[in-house]
């Protein structure tokens, strides 16, 4: 047997544990078992035609001739992307660390309380360098954040503003361009009208409600907006400016001067460019708006015995409560990105990014010094790091070429050229001898770094910053080194145990995926380069999209959405193109049925379209009597169908094509969530179903690292007619004939990552990922069985068979006073993250095991299930002491002097025998919900609480 393929490696199932678990499904075969759970009309005949699979030794060497192809050059585009340093010890040990990248979005917060004070400690930097109130812990990128910051000023609008119908929303044309085209695809169906123009000219009347300012400006001019934002003020015209992280170090924060909202991205602390990301963006605001910000935010609260604890605050602002309501689809954000980033800061501290700040000022007041004294002229007047100078630009581009320089070309005669972390002396002088070569005259000779300033007076920061604990004792390696341990060391991520979160899809993201990430030639690539620059990223991310057009049976895909709810409402939009191109404008009906994710209802509203829910059977199914009713109601104005396959409540749904098709006669199109295609790779596909779209989550079913929330790409994968509609891109060409305006920021998204998706499909090919599916479908059937008497699995589908998940009824506990959050906690006791909890269906747990896990690991997750089933039995309602309502329980308790408790300590801590061998520690004990909303702190304490303590 050959031992080097990777799908070995890939699927936790050995060939000798097949046919006990065979006998425990009761089936013959893994065909006999997917031929009774995939409905016969659906399933492919014919194998996925894909690449035959690699070795991960083959594919290493194939990714690295690759990088080869692309060209690192020296950039100094700027336009919100700039080379930095990434600490080696934050590289190391968190984006190489899967105790990190393999975390969840921090639900259970008793077992995330380190990537929870991570994020805490960057919303307290985003907080004090923007000067805000509170920020969020990370949006998608600064292009979405702004389009956020649109949306929740609209939102926020007054009484009067909302009765007069005040839609207009100011832009100034100092915006970047993709932020520009991003607002563009955002406001339209919403209803709010950009008016673009010079924040010094705009005549502030009653007709605005909102402006949006770029600090410094897209060519680096540092404008003072304070007498703007004032005047705003008495208009109750709300002000969000867009500003540039590092800059904030040395200019005056905008909270200073009266901002509402502050947006940006933090991909220049330490952050690899990676072709557009992924990166974390930032969004920080006024405490009187937080029920409104999009995203999460991690807020203080206490556990049981009153000590300090984190955990996300506010959620019942989010989509998954909210649904249509929802004013923002915003779930998986950038955590991993954000974490880095904090940790950058953690790491520098404020000293050290005041060094890092003024270098770059340095360096940029040196340029432009240099470059007048060979006679060009410099146009800004106060900047931070990016001087435009009159120049030929058709003579500069080949000259700077040849030195491998990148600058950016805003017309024929003007070049802006941004600095960064990464620009020593010797690079300026490379920069200066390129301009005295474009104008034949010798070169200047520069000894050192200017220290003169070029920020004017009134937009110089006074304030200090980062005065925390944290932003001041990490300095050296060691100290940053053991405090990253000491945070990871709380949390539970894939390298300790099984995560088996329904809808979520926790696999594998093998070692071999994730290497390449470091890799300086896929790194340090910015999104705007020539294309020609980029040859090695050109590659394979057409190679994907050509992979994922055949594994979803469609003909086109956009890499560009940066999350699966950004793919969602970029495959809307392109719905909406496609309607329009036919004069069909006016169909804005969107069906959803009940059962589906959160995110799906607010995607379709904020494309402009009016959601109508349809109903589910008692089987868990689609209400086909009930959607049929509705298409033909609503057959003038039927935009689309979203519904999730195989369905959230883990089934196959029969009527599938019946359902397309009623859709598809009535003049809608339908849009497949592709959440679960975990499901459904290489046995049948989106197309077979009669779908129009979907999106895929590439970090669920493409190995994609969660990074604890993020990152994600949310691909869309359309069908033929809906090809001319794909997203594009302001700067670089890319989508259909007919592009919608952008979706993200970068013309490719978070381009670093698809990497892992390539690497995923290229070492499994067809048979290693249609393994994988059987392996998944096969593992949660086997969960089924095994749990079956002890807890009811809610739906199956015609057969009895679940798909790749199931979900399990808590609800019948509750007559013993179990509810279905103390399963939950209580599984922290056995080593276990919780399932997906109470959703689809309150009250439930949905388990999806996936296909990397080993049959080893499966039983220890049932045995644990069983021993809380008879601990179940054991509870009671008159007498709430037990160890389910006490869990989880933590060191601290159990090796306290005293025990109190009704069972023992080691019925507590280590209930069945495995247990002992690998014991995962809780942190704290079970975190207070209620109690963090009503006192929402979300900055770490001022260094004066530690003063006093
Ligand atoms: C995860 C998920 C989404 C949202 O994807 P994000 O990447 O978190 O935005 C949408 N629908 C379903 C069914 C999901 O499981």
């Amino acid at each position: 047997m050959r031992t080097d393929v990777f799908a070995l490696r890939h699927i936790g199932i050995r060939e000798e544990d097949l046919q006990p678990m065979l006998k425990t499904i009761n089936v013959k075969n893994i065909e006999q078992l997917i031929v009774e759970t995939i409905p016969d009309d659906i399933r492919l005949k014919e194998p996925l035609d894909l690449d035959a699979p690699m070795s991960e030794h083959e594919y290493l060497s194939h990714i690295q001739n690759l990088s080869e192809k692309n060209k690192v050059f020296k950039t100094y585009i700027g336009l919100g992307y700039h080379e930095s340093f990434t600490p080696s010890v934050i590289k190391r040990n968190i984006l190489e660390n899967a105790g990190w990248y393999t975390a969840y979005t921090p639900y259970q917060a008793e077992i995330a309380q380190g990537r929870l004070e991570a994020l805490l400690n960057f919303q307290t930097m985003i907080s004090d360098l923007t000067g805000m109130e509170l920020a969020n812990a990370s949006l998608l990128d600064e292009s979405t954040a702004a389009a956020e910051a649109m949306s929740m000023l609209f939102e926020v609008r007054d009484r009067a503003q909302k009765k007069n119908n005040v839609v207009k929303f100011f832009v100034s044309e100092e915006i970047l361009p993709q932020t520009l085209s991003l607002l563009q695809t955002r406001s339209t169906p919403i209803g709010i009208e950009l008016v673009i123009g010079n924040h010094e000219e705009f005549s502030f009347t009653e007709d605005f409600y909102g402006a949006l300012l770029q600090y410094p400006g897209k060519h680096g001019q540092v404008h003072d907006y304070a007498a703007f934002v004032a005047k705003a003020a008495e208009k109750n015209i709300k002000v969000a400016v867009a500003a540039d992280i590092l800059s904030l170090v040395l200019l005056t924060p905008p909270g200073e001067f009266g901002a509402d909202v502050v947006v940006g991205t933090t991909q220049r602390f330490g952050i690899p460019l990676g072709y557009g990301g992924p990166h974390a963006a930032f969004f920080a605001t006024k405490e009187a708006y937080k029920r409104n910000i999009p995203g999460r935010i991690i807020g203080v609260t206490k556990d049981t015995d009153g000590k300090r604890a984190l955990r996300m605050a506010l959620q019942t602002r989010e989509q998954h409560i909210k649904r249509d309501k929802a004013t923002s689809n915003i779930c998986t954000a950038q955590v991993l990105l954000a974490v880095m980033a904090g940790m950058y800061a953690v790491y520098h501290g404020p000293k050290g990014l005041q060094y890092i700040a003024n270098k770059v000022h340095s360096a940029a007041v040196t340029l432009a010094d240099s470059l007048e004294k060979l006679g060009l002229y410099q146009l800004n007047t106060s900047y931070f790091d990016t001087i435009i100078v009159k120049a030929d630009a058709a003579k500069v581009k080949p000259i700077a070429e040849k030195n491998e320089m990148n600058f950016w070309y805003v017309d024929a005669d003007t070049i802006s050229i941004s600095l960064n972390e990464a620009t020593s002396l010797k690079d300026v002088q490379l920069i200066v001898d390129v301009f005295a070569e474009v104008l034949g005259k010798d070169t200047l000779i520069l000894d050192e770094l200017t220290t003169d300033n070029k920020i004017g007076s009134s937009v110089t920061r006074t304030s200090s910053f980062l005065n925390n604990v944290v932003f001041n004792s990490y300095h050296s390696e060691t100290a940053l080194m053991r405090y990253i341990k000491r945070l990871e060391r709380k949390d539970l991520a894939l390298n300790h145990s099984m995560i088996s979160l329904g809808s979520c899809t926790m696999k594998l993201n093998a070692a071999s995926e994730m290497l390449p990430l470091s890799m300086a030639r896929w790194a340090n690539i910015h999104p705007f380069v020539p294309i020609d620059q980029a040859e090695g990223y050109q590659i394979i991310l057409k190679e994907l999209e050509q992979d994922l057009n055949v594994i979803t049976g469609f003909s086109g895909t956009s890499l560009q959405p940066n999350s699966g709810a950004q793919g969602e409402y970029a495959g809307l939009m392109a719905i909406r193109a496609y309607h329009e191109s036919r004069g069909e404008g006016h169909r804005n009906i969107c069906l959803i049925p009940a059962s589906a994710h959160g995110t799906n209802p607010a995607s379709a509203v904020m494309a402009g379209m009016k959601v109508v829910v349809t109903k589910t059977d008692e089987r868990g199914n689609i209400d086909v009597t009930d959607l049929r009713e509705k298409a033909i109601l609503h057959k003038d104005n039927l935009s689309a169908l979203m519904v999730t396959y195989p369905s959230t409540h883990g089934v196959f749904e029969s009527s599938i094509k019946e359902i397309t098709k009623l859709i598809h006669d009535n003049g809608g199109q339908v849009y497949m969530d592709g959440a679960n295609m975990n499901a459904q790779v290489g046995l049948t596909n989106p197309g077979t179903i009669g779908a129009d779209v979907c999106h895929l989550n590439l970090h669920k079913t493409f190995a994609i690292p969660h990074g604890g929330g993020g990152p994600g790409v949310g691909p869309i994968c359309v069908a033929e007619q809906l090809v001319p509609f794909l997203p594009g891109n302001p700067v670089i060409k890319t989508g259909g004939e007919k592009a919608i305006t952008a979706i993200s920021g970068a013309p490719w998204g978070s381009a670093l990552v698809c990497l892992i998706s390539y690497g995923y499909i290229k070492m499994l090919g067809e048979s290693g990922l249609s393994n994988s599916t059987r392996t998944a479908i096969l593992n949660a059937n086997y969960i089924k069985n095994s749990l079956s008497g002890k807890f009811d699995v809610l739906y199956t589908g015609e057969k009895g068979r679940a798909a790749h998940e199931m979900i399990i009824d808590c609800r019948p506990f509750k007559e013993k006073g179990i509810e279905v959050s103390d399963i939950a906690k209580r599984l922290m006791d056995y080593g276990f993250h919780a399932p997906t909890v109470s959703f689809p269906v309150a009250g439930t747990l949905m388990i999806e095991p996936t296909e990397s896990e080993s049959v080893a690991e499966l039983d220890r997750f049932i045995s644990a299930m069983l021993s809380i089933r008879e601990e179940i039995d054991e509870a009671s309602i008159d007498n709430p002491n037990n160890a389910l309502k006490n869990a989880p329980h933590t060191l601290e308790m159990i090796t306290a002097d005293e025990w109190q408790l009704p069972y023992s300590r080691q019925k507590a801590a280590f209930p069945l025998p495995y247990i002992a061998e690998n014991k995962f520690w809780p942190s704290v004990r079970r975190v207070d919900e209620t109690y963090g909303d009503r006192n929402l702190i979300c900055t770490c304490a001022p260094i004066e609480a530690y003063m006093e303590a």
